[in-house]
């Protein structure tokens, strides 16, 4: 493992990356500047990288041709990305203000913030990504959370934080860039005994035999490993996390799928996820364990 000093408001040594593939993970979000996560973070300053999950409300959007359509649209696709983490956020049970949360793999911070602007607590976050990391305490400060919620580069396979202290932790679309084995060992590890794990994650489905080609466009466009369905649960029942709910959110978030790739927005990548979400052989999945 090598160490990289940061000359910045992060300045410690942290151990990331561990691989030359977690490097390119990190560079990949380093550079990521895509207007569809910034414009819409602009909205209201939560800036996720995930998906949106629920109806579209067409009221709210308006006709097509009129000139403020495109700027409802973002908010429309915003308040649905949102609605994602407000799903997660509900299963993590009773969370009081002296509980320490940890996103695992945290982004720009969104979901971070949510989480204590719903229960008060402390939040902490590991990215590999220390523009991400920076972005998301820069954030904190200005909206004068910092003290609650902090951004850490920081490989998730290997935290610093201390065994069995936090009350729950989850992996918002992050997980597919690890094994997954070695992700819920240390979920494990820092979760105390009740505590509740939660994953939001595209995953391929067993049913249809293989990851389809579709899958296989995923992986090459974010250069990760969709893992399967099956995977997520063995991995879990081999690391002391059991399901409490597993919830296929797949139709769900075809809307805002199918609302995004009319946009002027589209990164491209739009017709596989719309196309493996139809055919079957991916899933959005959500599953919520117990740390026993
Ligand atoms: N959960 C956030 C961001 C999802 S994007 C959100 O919902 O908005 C995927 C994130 O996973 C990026 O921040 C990336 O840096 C992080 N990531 C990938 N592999 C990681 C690893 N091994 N350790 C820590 N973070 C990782």
């Amino acid at each position: 493992m090598t160490s990289t000093e940061l000359a910045n408001e992060t300045s410690v040594t942290i151990p990331s990356p561990a691989s030359p593939y977690q490097g390119d993970i990190a560079r990949y979000w380093d550079q990521e500047a895509r207007p569809v996560n910034l414009r819409l973070g602009d909205v209201d300053g939560l800036y996720h990288h995930h998906y949106g999950i629920g109806d579209v409300d067409r009221a709210a959007l308006g006709p097509a041709d009129d000139i403020a359509y495109e700027k409802k649209l973002v908010a429309e696709l915003h308040r649905l990305e949102s609605a994602q983490t407000g799903v997660l956020l509900d299963q993590l049970g009773s969370i009081g203000r002296d509980d320490t949360l940890v996103d695992a793999g945290c982004g720009r911070g969104g979901s971070m913030v949510m989480a204590h602007q719903r229960f008060g607590c402390k939040t902490e976050g590991v990215t590999l990504s220390a523009k991400q990391a920076d972005f998301a305490n820069r954030r904190a400060r200005e909206l004068g959370i910092d003290e609650h919620v902090h951004a850490r580069v920081c490989n998730m396979l290997d935290t610093p934080f201390e065994t069995g202290r936090a009350a729950a932790s989850w992996n918002n679309e992050s997980s597919m860039y690890v094994d997954l084995g070695d992700l819920f060992a240390e979920h494990s590890r820092i979760l105390g005994r009740g505590g509740r794990y939660v994953t939001i994650t595209g995953c391929w489905n067993p049913r249809y035999g293989q990851p389809s080609k579709w899958v296989s466009q995923i992986n090459a466009h974010f250069e990760c490993n969709i893992h399967s369905r099956r995977e997520y649960l063995k991995a879990m029942a081999d690391n002391r996390l059991v399901p409490q709910a597993i919830v296929d959110l797949t139709p769900a978030t075809l809307p805002y799928w199918e609302l995004r790739a009319t946009s002027s927005l589209v990164t491209g990548i739009e017709e596989a996820f719309i196309n493996s979400y139809k055919d079957g052989s991916f899933q959005y999945l959500m599953i919520a364990a117990d740390r026993v």
